[in-house]
């Protein structure tokens, strides 16, 4: 199973025979009788590729270079290293590091990928903006031929005599010969590594940011980018949350509400943080059941099920007015206290009747917000905002609503319905949630 394909899997072919060659002569030896036996063969390193490269011809011969995994040399002065093909690329960096080098050709796989595959697919990742690819940094190799003679290409030397036949070998998909010893450039690790995360509202934004980072002079050391698919399918698979490492890259967040008023406030908030905030309505995702007593269980409740329904990470919020005399209801009920349909003059006389001939007045709005980045998100983010006030008989004020009219902030004296809209949002439950939030997602993003 192991060698009917590469990381290719839906092309696959039982080779006759599997050879596992430890030195250039053993893989001469190999290619040699191939040769006279006319039997295909094809080189194969930790089959990671995903071009179907490494896949056999059916009865023909893998030569595995897996076994061939030496680090033959390691030259800091001379900034060389000399290996077998079979090293995987990552031990390359590991050998070096202490010296202060690294080996810059990163391909995603370079944990298991191996320095023959690298050659033969001229491999890269993100440090290759600044540094180059494998052809950039192969300057001299041992190649065994398809009639099994061997070959020097190249040398230590950057530009040796003669044609420059290792641009022609590397990236050659393994068809011009095997390579069985390889001379790599390395090159010094940056003092300091600064890491930037940045979320943009198109891939073409984002592009253009790149140029504007190269033509102010600027070249970083390593890029990266994610479009939006790859963002959701990474957050899907292992839930990374983005952005910052462990941090938290999570650029569309689905709202848990379909409040049209809501969403435009979380909109004008959160966009400008780089969050694309979409209503759960747009995906087709029904309201969850709020069966809770209490706002936080809810907001948890209702953000999970968006966050369960999309994949996405969820934002949910819940609120309402809890009054000290009545054991904190209207609570979780407040937006129907007077029962079905729900209506702000009808629970509004539900409170007053209930607090006839009550002294303690006391009252407080309650907003949390709660955003999940999975499912099964350990730590959702909690944000709340308590508003202190009083329930006054006689609603006053023309703005606002729910409760507004007749809830007086503890402070001013004024309803929620009289402030100006700017100080009712600088003192409101909600208001207090969402700077809460936005504080602890800007926290996230800088970690
Ligand atoms: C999760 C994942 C992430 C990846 N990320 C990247 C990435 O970021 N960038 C990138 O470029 N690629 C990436 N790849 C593709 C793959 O890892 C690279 O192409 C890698 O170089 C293949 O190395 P390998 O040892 O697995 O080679 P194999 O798959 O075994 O072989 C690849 C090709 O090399 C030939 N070959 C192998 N050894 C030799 C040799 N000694 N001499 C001559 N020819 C030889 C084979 O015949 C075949 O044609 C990724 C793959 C996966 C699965």
């Amino acid at each position: 199973m192991t060698y009917e394909s590469d990381a290719l899997v839906h092309l696959r072919a039982i080779p006759g025979a599997v050879v596992l060659p430890q030195n250039t002569e053993e893989v001469q030896a190999v290619v040699r009788l191939c040769y006279r036996e006319g039997v295909p063969f094809v080189a194969r390193g930790h089959g990671t590729g995903l071009s179907g490269g490494a896949t056999p011809t059916a009865g023909g011969v893998v030569v595995s270079l897996a076994r061939m995994d030496r680090i033959l040399q390691v030259d800091p002065e001379g900034q060389r290293v000399v290996v077998e093909p079979g090293v995987a690329n990552l031990d390359v960096t590991r050998a070096v590091a202490a010296d202060g080098f690294f080996y810059a050709p990163d391909p995603s796989s370079q944990q298991v990928c191996t320095i023959g595959g690298n050659v033969a697919e001229n491999s890269g990742g993100a440090h290759c903006f600044k540094h180059g690819f494998t052809v950039h940094h192969v300057t001299g190799l041992t190649l065994v031929l398809p009639d099994g003679d061997a070959v020097e290409l190249g040398s230590a030397a950057l530009d040796p005599d003669g044609p420059d036949l290792l641009g022609l070998v590397v990236g050659s998909e393994g068809t011009l010969g095997i390579a069985t010893r390889i001379t790599l450039r390395i090159v010094r690790s940056p003092e300091v590594v600064r890491t930037l995360l940045a979320g943009f509202e198109t891939t073409d934004a984002a592009g253009a940011a790149v140029s504007g980072i190269v033509a102010a002079g600027i070249l970083p050391s390593a890029l990266e980018m994610m479009d939006r698919l790859t963002i959701e399918a990474a957050e899907r698979a292992v839930a990374p949350g983005y952005p910052a490492g462990a941090g938290a890259v999570i650029d569309r967040l689905v709202l848990a509400s379909n409040n049209a008023g809501k969403l435009r406030e979380f909109r004008r908030l959160l966009e400008p943080l780089g969050y694309d905030v979409v209503p759960q309505a747009e995906l087709g995702i029904a309201e969850a059941d709020e069966p809770h007593v209490t706002f936080i269980e809810n907001a948890l409740a209702k953000a999970r099920h968006a966050s369960t329904h999309s994949g996405l990470p969820a934002l949910a919020d819940d609120s309402g007015i809890c009054v000290d005399a009545l054991g904190g209801a209207p609570g979780v009920l407040s937006a129907r206290y007077a029962g079905e349909p729900k209506s702000d003059a009808r629970n509004n006389e539900a409170l007053v009747s209930a607090l006839q001939g009550v002294a303690d007045r006391r009252a407080h709005y309650y907003c949390v917000l709660v955003l999940v980045r999975h499912t099964r998100d350990p730590q959702p983010i909690v944000a709340e905002g308590i508003w202190h006030g009083t329930v006054v008989d006689t609603p006053r004020g023309s703005g606002g609503f729910g409760y507004d009219p007749h809830f007086e902030d503890r402070d001013s004296r004024l309803t929620g319905a009289e402030l100006p809209l700017a100080r009712k949002n600088e003192l409101s439950h909600r208001g207090q949630a969402l700077r809460a939030l936005i504080a602890r997602l800007g926290e996230e993003r800088a970690a």
